[in-house]
């Protein structure tokens, strides 16, 4: 018998994370887990390959695990499957699902509109682009899941994923629990250059996890942050990255003292700064401390990685089992 999963969540293995990363997917995702709610941590190796050479993204695969280790991601409370553990049944039930959606309807996701909009032309973009929401509809019934922990630019593909639920279940019978966006607090950390999103993209305004301390400060000192008595959107960025990095009690409320003193005129971006730059460098001291023994066993992460490919193999192999029974019956 298959299972539902509560908690479902994939990440790309596209290259190094950024601290808004940690802020914006993992911290959720901690929270999860210490509520004991067992999420589903799963490395979305095909999905990455819509955009990146599959040699290049099996590089990033243990990389990627190892930086969530580090990060706090206990794998005896969260599952870590790589997707393609399972690929022979996630591919197998995309074929069903996708026969129930139609191409007009996959042409009108925004994201797909979107990006034919930023410049992807039908021409050129290759047919995984187009079959994303499917095989992200996949991912989540393969394992049953009812919540999806999703940012803004993803409720769109989560729509997909319950339409084709509840098509499957008039059609063959009610066996899919239709998924939900799990709503997490939207978190958008700028660029320290201004006011785009960070972004492993513009790597002169990110801090990488794997930034030496030495140089997040360097970008911090040229950040951006606010005149006398102005609250910008960069400074409240700041702001959350000091208070999000695993900051005390009395660094916190330092950081409140200061803004109340900027918002009152006084000069005190200098004294800000400064906080900043202590806060972000022990948090890239710390995790880099972590991350440097884990990776000194390989072996522990090879086994974290069979271990959760074992249980979602059993999982998604009864699902399939199940929704065939219910298309062949
Ligand atoms: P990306 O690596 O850009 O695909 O982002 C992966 C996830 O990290 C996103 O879905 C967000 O949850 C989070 N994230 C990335 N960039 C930011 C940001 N600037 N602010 C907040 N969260 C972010």
């Amino acid at each position: 018998m298959s299972t539902e999963v509560n908690i479902l969540t994939g990440v790309r293995p596209t290259g190094n994370l950024t601290i808004a990363n940690y802020l914006g997917a993992v911290k959720p995702l901690l929270e999860l887990q210490e509520k004991g709610e067992k999420p589903f941590l799963f490395v979305a190796d095909l999905h990455a390959i819509t955009d990146y050479e599959p040699h290049e993204v099996k590089k990033y695969i243990k990389e990627l695990v190892a930086d969530y280790l580090a990060l706090g991601i206990n794998p005896e409370k969260t599952t870590i499957y790589v997707q393609s553990a399972i690929k022979a049944e996630v591919m197998t039930l995309s074929i069903y699902l996708a026969r129930l959606t139609t191409v007009a309807e996959l042409l009108r996701v925004p994201t797909i509109k979107d990006k034919i909009k930023k410049g992807q032309k039908p021409e050129s973009a290759n047919a995984l682009l187009f079959f994303y929401p499917v095989l992200m509809a996949s991912d989540i019934l393969i394992q049953k899941s009812k919540k999806i922990p999703v940012g803004e630019d993803q409720v769109a593909h989560l729509e997909v994923a319950k339409m084709l639920a509840e098509r499957f279940n008039k059609k063959y019978g009610n066996f899919f629990t239709l998924p939900k966006v799990h709503q997490v607090k939207s978190l958008r950390i700028l660029s320290l250059k201004g006011d785009s999103k960070m972004s492993k993209s513009l790597p002169e305004g990110a801090i990488f996890l794997t930034d030496t301390p030495a140089e997040a400060e360097k970008k911090l000192n040229k950040a951006q942050t606010a005149m006398d008595k102005q609250m910008t959107p960069s400074l409240e960025s700041l702001v959350l990255i000091a208070k999000g990095l695993n900051s005390t009690e009395a660094e916190q409320k330092q950081i409140d003292e200061i803004i109340v003193q900027h918002k009152s005129g006084q000069q005190v971006m200098g004294q800000f700064k400064k906080l900043v730059i202590a806060i972000v460098k022990r948090f890239l001291q710390d995790f880099q401390a972590k991350r440097a023994e884990i990776v000194k066993n390989k072996k522990n992460i090879d086994s974290i990685l069979e271990n959760g490919a074992k249980v979602a193999i059993e999982n998604a192999r009864a699902t399939l089992f199940e929704v065939e029974k219910h298309l062949y019956r």
